[in-house]
C-alpha cells in the first residue's frame, strides 16, 4: 500500500516537471505593438498579469520549465520592452517576467504548429496610449482637392507566419512577398495620380481583418495581395492571379452585418445601422457585386501584364473564398507570384531583377484598371475628364510642344488635325492627347 502511494506521486511529480518546455522565444516588432512568440514543447496553460512602478508583465505557464540550451531570439528588447527574466515556482509553474518601457494592454493566445514551428504561446503587447484612436476633422480643401488614387498593397504572410517555404534555398514566402510589395508601392509612387500604402513594412504578422481595416482606414481604391504558391507536385509553376468567388462573398455579407460597427459607412458612405436588415442587405449586395466586377476587371488586367513576364498558371483570373479579399467595398485581388515549390521559380522569386519585373507588371495592370475607370473625385478622374490644351504662342513649333508635354508628334498632328507644320497659327487651341 504504502509502496503504491508512492509510485503515485512520483508519476504526479513527473508529469508536472514534464509538462512542457519552454525552448525559444522571438520577438517581432510591428508598428502598432510588440509580439513575443515562445515555442513550447506541448500545448501549455498560462496566466498573464501586470506590475507596475516599474511596469512588468507577469507570464505564469503551468507545469512548464525552461528547456536545456534555451534560445532567446535576436534580441529582446524592443521599443516596448527592456529585458526578459524567468524563475521557476514551488507549484512548478515557469514565470516569465517582461521588463517593459510602459504600461501595455496584454493579449496572449496559444497556436498549434504549423510547418514551420511547434506549440507556441504568443504574448502581444499593445501599448496603452496608442490604442485610442485619433479623429482628424476634414477640412474642405481636402475633400474638394481631386484625390490620389489609393492603392493598399499587401505583403502576405509576415513574423511567425512564414508562408511557404521552398525546398532549394530555403525561401520563406513572406520575405519575397514583402520584397515585391515594397517594389510595387514604389513603382506605384512614382505614377502620378496613384499612391501606395503597405499592410505591414516589416516581418512582422499583422491578421487578415486587420489587413482589409488598414485599407479601409486608408480610404483604399484596390487592394492587391501579393504570395508566392506552393505545391507537392514542385513541377507546378507559373502566377496566378485570384479574385473572391461568389460563394465566399455572399457568407460573408452576413457577417459583416452582423458586425454593425463595422457595416457602417461600407455602401458609398450610407450607414447602413439605421436600415432594416433586408434593405441592408440589398445594399450590401448592390456593392458587392459592384466590387466583384471591378475586381475582376482589375485582376485580369494584372493576369495579362504577368503573362508577359513569364508563365502563367491557370488560363484566366481564378475565383476562391480567400479572407482577405472579402472587403464588400473595395476591389481586391490576390496576386500568387509564381510557385516557390518549383526551384526555378523559387530561383527567380530571389532574384531582385525578377521581383521588379513581377511589380512593374503588377503596377501596369493596376495602372491600367485605373485610367479606365478612375475613381470619381480622383487626379486621374479630372485628368480623363478634362484634356491638357495649349494654346500657341509666338515662336512655338509642333515639336517643341510636343517635347514639353511628351508625347509623339504624329500624335499631336493626328488629335488636332494638323497636315503640316506651317498649318498652326497664334492663338490656335491644340489638344494634347494622353501619351
Ligand atoms: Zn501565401
Amino acid at each position: 500500500m504504502m509502496r503504491f502511494t508512492f509510485l503515485l506521486a512520483l508519476i504526479v511529480a513527473n508529469s508536472v516537471v514534464l509538462a512542457a518546455e519552454v525552448s525559444g522565444v522571438r520577438v517581432w516588432t510591428a508598428p502598432d505593438h510588440t509580439r513575443l512568440v515562445f515555442d513550447t514543447t506541448a500545448p501549455v496553460e498560462h496566466k498573464v498579469f501586470t506590475l507596475d512602478k516599474p511596469d512588468r508583465l507577469v507570464i505564469d505557464i503551468a507545469s512548464a520549465a525552461i528547456a536545456d540550451g534555451f534560445h532567446v531570439g535576436d534580441d529582446v528588447s524592443d521599443k516596448h520592452l527592456t529585458g526578459l527574466r524567468h524563475a521557476q515556482q514551488p507549484d512548478g509553474a515557469l514565470r516569465v517576467v517582461l521588463d517593459i518601457k510602459q504600461t501595455v494592454r496584454p493579449k496572449t493566445f496559444v497556436l498549434k504548429p504549423n510547418a514551420s514551428y511547434g506549440h507556441m504561446l504568443v504574448v502581444d503587447l499593445y501599448p496603452v496610449e496608442a490604442t485610442r484612436t485619433p479623429r482628424v476633422a476634414k477640412s474642405t480643401t481636402d475633400i474638394e482637392r481631386a484625390r490620389d488614387v489609393v492603392v493598399a498593397v499587401d505583403a502576405g504572410h509576415g513574423g511567425e507566419d512564414p508562408g511557404a517555404a521552398g525546398k532549394r534555398y530555403r525561401t520563406d514566402e513572406k520575405l519575397i512577398t514583402l520584397e515585391i510589395a515594397r517594389r510595387v508601392k514604389r513603382l506605384i509612387d512614382q505614377q502620378p495620380g496613384m499612391r501606395a500604402v503597405l499592410t505591414r513594412d516589416g516581418d512582422y504578422y499583422v491578421g487578415l481583418r486587420k489587413r482589409m481595416a488598414l485599407a479601409r482606414d486608408q480610404r483604399a481604391d484596390l487592394f492587391v495581395s501579393i504570395h508566392a504558391d506552393a505545391f507537392r507536385d514542385k513541377r507546378v509553376r507559373g502566377s496566378s492571379v485570384y479574385v473572391l468567388s461568389r460563394r465566399g462573398a455572399s457568407s460573408e455579407a452576413a457577417r459583416w452585418l452582423a458586425e454593425k460597427e463595422n457595416a457602417s459607412d461600407l455602401v458609398g458612405g450610407v450607414s447602413l445601422e439605421d436600415k432594416d436588415p433586408v434593405l441592408a442587405s440589398v445594399l450590401l449586395a448592390l456593392s458587392q457585386s459592384a466590387t466583384q466586377h471591378a475586381s475582376l476587371s482589375a485582376a485580369g488586367r494584372v493576369y495579362n501584364e504577368l503573362g508577359r513576364v513569364g508563365k502563367v498558371h491557370g488560363r484566366r483570373v481564378q475565383q476562391a473564398g480567400f479572407l482577405v479579399l472579402k472587403s464588400p467595398d473595395i476591389p481586391s485581388m490576390l496576386v500568387e507570384t509564381g510557385f516557390i515549390s518549383n526551384p526555378d521559380e523559387e530561383r527567380n522569386l530571389r532574384d531582385p531583377g525578377y521581383q521588379e519585373r513581377l511589380a512593374k507588371a503588377i503596377m501596369r495592370g493596376v495602372q491600367d484598371f485605373f485610367e479606365e475607370a478612375p475613381p470619381p473625385g480622383t487626379l486621374l478622374a479630372e485628368r480623363k475628364k478634362t484634356p491638357i490644351r495649349h494654346t500657341i504662342a509666338r515662336g512655338d513649333t509642333l515639336s517643341e510642344i510636343a517635347d514639353r508635354y511628351q508625347v509623339s508628334v504624329a500624335l499631336l498632328r493626328q488629335t488636332n488635325d494638323i497636315r503640316s507644320d506651317n498649318l498652326i497659327r497664334i492663338g490656335q487651341v491644340l489638344v494634347i492627347p494622353d501619351s
